[in-house]
Order: structure tokens, then C-alpha cells, then sequence
């Protein structure tokens, strides 16, 4: 039979080289992670050819009696997992998933609260760039610029003064407990519609790491392949709510957005849920954190500022405007030394998104790799190393002894050979 190789050698050499820069590569993007073989492997299944428009028991196509065991079984361990009483497993990303929850619960031109992206929110959450910020009148919240902490009076003083159909809670990049208790209160005196995207922080929560949004919001979406560890896919869910309700959100995803749900993800979704399930996943997310923390404590003990002075989840938020280069120059920088990581706007940033004065760590995927406390505070030296030798004569040493150490760090602990 015919190989990759042979049938498409400029894509399998890509492959072979994204595998070897996965291997390689510290990968500090908050975002991402590694998902397991299974995971990985389900998605190569004959599920991939099935379409399958609906809910299970209830298609516009037959032959789905195999694709609705794999639904079924996504969304009662998901909702084992999250201890709810709804889910969706069908949207394709964090995005449709935000997509459907607008459509179900809002019109277009009602007033939407979101965080400001510039301080952490998602494009999703009113960015004028994305449909949120176009179809929706949206007013942003964002962080005490003293404390980098959100500031709640403000945004109950903001939610008062324009009274949102519906407040976004969720975050790219804020690295403390988020008060979700409160932010049901205020959404609660203004009538609006809670929603919380925990798309980040989804596998902290099912391991009761991190504050659990869902008795608290109306609706919580997720991405699958953040802290989650899944395979790259979106889902919705609910608690308490209603059946009604729950029709909304259904019919928002499909018909509403979507056409056919892609199966063979939906069963990768399956798989990544009884892994969560396991003892194991909660050891996982402990370690996140802890190395989370043990990063963040040495670069404050370098001499770097983290925004809200430290973190309690999987990622911080390194600000550097006080330095002589941008998050652009950081970013490329610790590339070279093969450290993976992402500029990222601070909060009152006067550099462009492009630019940025500020780098966002993370340590889902580290960690899934075997990275400790020992391994993360020594990463912890090394990525200072290469920042505080930017722009300096020695730059050129110091990044490939830092490469050098990277990659045996790196060699020690493979991500699946
Ligand atoms: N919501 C949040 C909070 C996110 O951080 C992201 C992605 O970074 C998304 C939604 C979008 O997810 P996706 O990229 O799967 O569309």
C-alpha cells in the first residue's frame, strides 16, 4: 500500500519535521498540550466518513446506530465529569461553541459584557474583529490597573449603567480564581444571562482545581484541547436549567451553525473524558499548577514582573513593558533557544497586538511531558536567561547553551516516542 511518503513527500517531511519540533521544543503556549495516542489514534477511525446530521436517536441519516453509541458515550462521561445535567459534544471549537450560545440566547444588537481582549478576554467575547464584537453592541470589563486584578465594583457599576442581555465570564489570559459567585450576582440584578467559556481552565476544574463555574452560570463552554488534554473540539454545558433550555443550545449548534458533526472527534471527545475521569488526571492538574506556581516564583525572583503578582491556575502573564524590548523580541528570542511561548498584550498596553509588551507561559503541556517543580524552575532560569541577554553581546552564547539544555531536557522526558 501506499505511503505518505511516497504518494506526498512535501507533506510527510512537514509532518516528520513538526514531530521532531514537538519532541525538541519546550512548549510553554498556555493553549496547548499533547493529546494521548488513543486520543490522537481514534481520530484516524472509519468514524471520519459518517455523516451523521442530529442527535442520537434522532438522525437525518441512517446507519448512525454506531456514531450514537459514541455520541452517548461523549456526553454521559463529560457530564460525569463536569457533574451536569446537559451537554453538546458537537461543535467543532471553542468558537462555535461560543457561535452557538449567541445564537441561541442573544439577538443580534442586544448589549454583551465580555472581558476586554487587550486584558485577557477571547476574540470571541466581543472582539470588533469577530462576529461577537460585529452583530452585538458589546460592553468590555477589564482588570484594576493597580492590582492587575478584575475589578469587580467596576463591573457592576458598568453592568448597572448598560444593563447586558448577557454577561461572558472566562478568560485567554488572566492567571487568578475568577469570582463566579459574583458574577452570577451581578448578572442576577440586571437580568442577564450568565455564560461562562472555561476554555482555559476546563481540566483545572474537573479536577477541582480551579472554581467550578457550573453551579453558578446559566451555560459553560469549553474548548477540548487546552488543559482538557482532548483532542481539538468545543462543547456546551449546563446544569439545572431546564429541557427547554437545553433545546435552545441544541438546536443553535445544529441547525443553527453547524451542518454535520465530525464523528470520529466526537469519539476522540469520548475517550478524552474517561481519561479525565481517571485518578491519574487529578494528579495531572495538581502538577500543573504546583509548576505553575514554582515558575512563577523564580521569575519574580529574577527580577520579572507577573501581572496580578502571581498565579493560582496553568498560566501567567509576563509583563515587560519596563524593558528595553517588546513581547515580539521575547517571543523570537526564546524561540531560537528553542522555547516555545506567546506575546501577548499586558493590560494598558501601548504597543500594537502585533508588538505587544508582554509573554504568556503556561504548563499543560510541560507537565503532560513529565516536567516536575526541579525541571520547571530550572526552565524557569533558563527563559530569563535568554530575556535578560536580549539585545546584549553575549545573546548568541546564551541561546545555544540554553538550546543545548532545552533539548536534553527535552530528550529526557519524549512526549510519545
Ligand atoms: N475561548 C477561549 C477562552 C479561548 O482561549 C479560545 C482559544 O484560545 C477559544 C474560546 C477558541 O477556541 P478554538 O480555537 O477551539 O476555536
Amino acid at each position: 500500500s501506499l505511503t505518505l511518503a511516497d504518494f506526498d513527500p512535501e507533506l510527510a517531511a512537514a509532518i516528520r519535521s513538526e514531530e521532531r519540533r514537538q519532541e525538541d521544543h519546550v512548549e510553554l503556549i498556555a493553549s496547548e498540550n499533547y493529546a494521548s495516542p488513543l486520543v490522537m489514534a481514534i481520530q484516524d477511525s472509519v468514524f471520519t466518513n459518517k455523516y451523521a446530521e442530529g442527535y442520537p436517536g434522532k438522525r437525518y441519516y441512517s446507519g448512525c446506530e454506531n456514531v450514537d453509541v459514541a455520541e452517548r458515550l461523549a456526553i454521559e462521561r463529560v457530564k460525569a465529569l463536569f457533574d451536569c445535567d446537559y451537554a453538546n459534544v458537537q461543535p467543532h471549537a471553542g468558537a462555535q461553541a461560543n457561535a452557538a450560545v449567541f445564537l441561541a440566547l442573544t439577538h443580534p444588537g442586544d448589549t454583551v459584557m465580555g472581558m476586554n481582549l487587550a486584558q485577557g478576554g477571547h476574540l470571541t467575547h466581543g472582539n470588533p474583529s469577530n462576529f461577537s464584537g460585529r452583530h452585538y453592541r458589546i460592553v468590555p470589563y477589564g482588570l484594576d490597573p493597580q492590582t492587575g486584578l478584575i475589578d469587580y465594583d467596576e463591573m457592576e457599576r458598568i453592568a448597572l449603567e448598560t444593563r447586558p442581555r448577557m454577561l461572558i465570564g472566562g478568560f485567554s489570559a488572566y492567571s487568578r480564581y475568577k469570582d463566579w459567585a459574583r458574577m452570577r450576582a451581578i448578572a442576577d440584578k440586571v437580568g442577564a444571562i450568565f455564560w461562562v467559556d472555561m476554555a482555559h481552565v476546563a481540566g483545572l476544574v474537573a479536577a477541582g482545581e480551579y472554581p467550578d463555574p457550573l453551579p453558578h452560570a446559566h451555560v459553560v463552554t469549553s474548548t477540548t484541547h487546552k488543559t482538557l488534554r482532548g483532542p481539538r473540539g468545543g462543547i456546551i454545558l449546563a446544569k439545572g436549567q431546564g429541557e427547554a433550555f437545553y433545546k435552545q443550545l441544541d438546536s443553535a449548534v445544529f441547525p443553527g451553525i453547524q451542518g454535520g458533526p465530525l464523528m470520529h472527534l466526537i469519539a476522540a471527545k469520548a475517550v478524552a473524558f474517561k481519561e479525565a475521569l481517571a485518578p491519574a488526571f487529578k494528579t495531572y492538574q495538581k502538577q500543573v499548577v504546583t509548576n505553575a506556581r514554582a515558575m512563577a516564583t523564580v521569575l519574580q525572583q529574577r527580577g520579572y514582573k507577573i501581572v496580578s503578582g502571581g498565579t493560582d491556575n496553568h498560566m501567567m502573564l509576563i509583563d515587560l513593558s519596563a524593558k528595553p524590548y517588546t513581547g515580539k523580541d521575547a517571543d523570537a528570542g526564546l524561540s531560537n533557544a528553542c522555547i516555545t511561548a506567546n506575546k501577548n498584550s499586558v493590560p494598558n498596553d501601548r504597543r500594537s497586538p502585533f508588538v505587544t509588551s508582554g509573554l504568556r507561559i503556561g504548563t499543560p503541556a510541560v507537565t503532560t511531558r513529565g516536567f516536575g517543580v526541579a525541571e520547571c524552575e530550572q526552565l524557569a532560569g533558563w527563559l530569563c536567561d535568554v530575556l535578560d541577554a536580549l539585545g546584549a553581546d553575549s545573546n548568541e552564547q546564551v541561546v545555544s547553551r540554553v538550546r543545548e539544555q532545552v533539548v536534553a531536557l527535552c530528550r529526557r522526558h519524549p512526549v510519545y516516542r
